[in-house]
């Protein structure tokens, strides 16, 4: 299929907020490509180009980028990068330049869609010496042969800057309109999606087989299923409001969620975020091989540093030390870990989503053999606010955050928020309340022992409506000499040129980040404030919300992606939370 028809759609829907007619131009370009390359094309649209959890990505850098619109214009870096401090846009930029350039000289080859799929794989897979060099030729020659209009998105494409403006969401209500005619379906493909993660085998699905095939859509090992995720509850007396007369308590753990995939031959771990972190962990493959005693399953776990002599659990950030690249062996030595397993979605040919979560409670005893490394989360039947009280503090007295409240009758909703899971954290009681989980857009250097570092961020949350993190506050307290050292190396790999433009701020920051780094941060008091743009609007006119005394936790949420920082709306419930709090004092 010829590119420019997908890159005229992409200009048009860029043209476009309005869901519906975003949904049109998807269903008008699924129905016109060919369905051997629906996947594909699926992947684009989601600007990836294989599903995250298989890990490939196009690593290309904006210098790159520059250097190839360089090389197939014949202009220089300088000019180049001046017309990107213009326009703040590389896709927009190398449009600019091309279309100097097709004045003079005309290409013939059309490009398509499967010749610019095959070269970001291509780019993609490249690693070591000279593979910049050679991505700078691969890039060069796509835009050698590419209409200004097509160099705009594949340049987006490559930096991972496509914004369409479509979630997941409004591609699944295409595929159902596009393959079904019906809307209503696209439960039946959601249900495919979450439990697979793979919107590109889902659309080929449904494309070739149709919807029938879709309802028997099956579990498969290797593949994850998208976590099921909880509500939160402010104290036990809401927790018990919410839930039936009696439910399960279980420990809230510290640590890092695990989704373990296994058969006889391999192991394999993802992340909440779904990425495989099977490399970071070992000792966890050669442990659940003897602890689990099924031939294929999939199991959900709180991974939790501990200190070996005594058993308690350790504070979260240890399990960090894995992520240090050489160092791992080390790493599993001076900072063990146990995988405390709470959930079961499939064994043996049993695909157990649909049970209720008491049974598969009882799977779970009977399949995890418990030891030293290998333990099962603690769990109680709980019916009253003393239960829960009790139980609570046992939680927070071995180092966990809180409780977890699920109703004994319920499924696991894969990729589902919902009321059958509750989380009880005990901070939650105390004024503000919740802790956030804020994203680092800018930073300001610092003075003194913090010279050189960043001594103070900018922070934003996440609107999933704009799709854009506007601002919330600037923090400079909390940091430890380390965690200053450890978030400047961590940033300096994230800073941009410009703004990004999906960073909403009015504030001058020294420096400015992609927004990709998620931190927690408690405060003492939500107020109106005309500088900032989180909530903007939502209470008085002109006015966002700021947080009052921010601090960092000292916890970097590795496993959050950016999209799952809290929003706009939870700063708008914490408000009003504590509005009624002190009305009360
Ligand atoms: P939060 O990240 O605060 O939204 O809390 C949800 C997270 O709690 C999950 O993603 C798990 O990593 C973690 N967790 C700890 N203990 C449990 C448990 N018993 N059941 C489910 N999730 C748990």
């Amino acid at each position: 299929m010829e590119f420019s028809i997908i890159a005229e759609i992409f200009e048009r829907m860029e043209n476009t907020a309005k869901r519906i007619e975003l949904t049109n131009l998807l269903v008008e370009l699924l129905k016109k490509t060919p369905k051997k390359i629906i996947s594909n094309t699926v992947y684009l649209l989601q600007g990836i180009i294989r599903p995250n959890f298989e890990g490939v990505e196009l690593g290309v850098a904006e210098k790159l980028a520059i250097r190839a619109i360089s090389k197939s214009s014949g202009l220089s870096i300088k000019k180049i990068e001046d017309d990107y401090k213009k326009c703040g846009d590389l896709g927009l930029t190398a449009s600019n330049i091309l279309k100097l350039k097709t004045q003079t000289t005309f290409t013939a080859e059309k490009i398509t869609l499967e010749r610019v799929y095959e070269t970001l794989f291509r780019i993609a897979k490249l690693e070591g010496k000279g593979s910049q060099d050679l991505k700078m030729k691969y890039i060069s020659s796509l835009l050698n042969d590419a209409t200004p209009l097509e160099a705009k998105f594949v340049l987006k494409i490559l930096l991972g800057t496509l914004r369409l403006g479509i979630a997941e969401n409004t591609i699944m209500d295409a595929l159902a309109i596009a393959f079904t005619g019906k809307k209503e379906n696209k439960e039946q493909i959601e249900n495919a999606y979450n439990v697979s993660s793979d919107l590109g085998k889902v659309s080929l699905l449904i494309a070739t087989d149709g919807i029938d095939e879709i309802k028997k859509f099956k579990i498969s090992l290797f593949s994850p299923i998208r976590p099921m995720l909880a509500d939160r509850v402010k104290s036990e007396k809401e927790a018990i409001k919410k839930m039936s007369k009696i439910f399960a308590a279980e420990y809230k753990l510290d640590g890092e969620r695990v989704q373990i995939h296994k058969n006889v031959n391999e192991v394999v771990l993802f992340s909440r975020r779904l990425e495989n972190i099977t490399q970071y962990y070992p000792d966890i493959v050669e442990n659940v091989k003897k602890s689990l005693s099924v031939n294929e399953g999939i199991f959900e776990a709180e991974i939790v540093p501990v200190n070996e002599n005594t058993g308690e659990f350790l504070p979260f950030q240890e399990l960090m030390h894995r992520r240090r690249k050489y160092k791992l062996e080390k790493a599993i030595s001076q900072y063990p870990i146990t995988v405390n397993f709470f959930d079961v979605l499939y064994f043996d040919k049993k695909d157990c989503l649909n049970l209720e979560y008491s049974e598969r409670r009882k799977i779970l005893e009977k399949l995890v053999n418990e030891d030293d490394f290998s333990k099962l989360v603690p769990m109680l039947l709980v019916k009253n606010e003393n239960d829960i009280e009790d139980f609570l503090e046992n939680s927070i007295n071995s180092g966990c955050e809180g409780l977890m409240l699920k109703t004994l009758d319920a499924p696991y909703r894969a990729g589902a928020r919902g009321s059958n899971w509750l989380k009880l954290k005990r901070e939650y009681r105390n004024e503000l309340g919740d802790s956030l989980d804020l994203i680092v857009i800018g930073a300001y250097f610092g003075r003194g022992r913090r010279t050189g570092l960043y001594g103070t961020l900018l922070l934003g949350t996440y609107n999933p409506d704009k799709d854009n993190f506007p601002s919330v506050c600037k923090v400079g307290t909390g940091f430890t000499d380390e965690s200053l050292d450890q978030l400047y190396q961590i940033l300096s790999n994230k800073i941009t040129l410009k703004k990004n433009s999906r960073v909403v701020s009015e504030m001058e920051a020294d420096v400015w980040f992609e927004p990709e780094l998620v931190l927690e941060i408690v405060a003492s008091e939500i107020t109106l404030s005309p500088i900032h743009k989180t909530g903007l609007n939502l209470i008085r006119k002109g006015s966002g919300f700021a947080l009052r005394f921010p601090k960092f936790t000292g916890k970097i949420r590795y496993e959050k992606a950016v999209e799952d920082a809290s929003t706009d709306e939870e700063v708008l419930t914490l408000y009003k939370g504590q509005s009624k709090f002190s009305q009360v004092k």
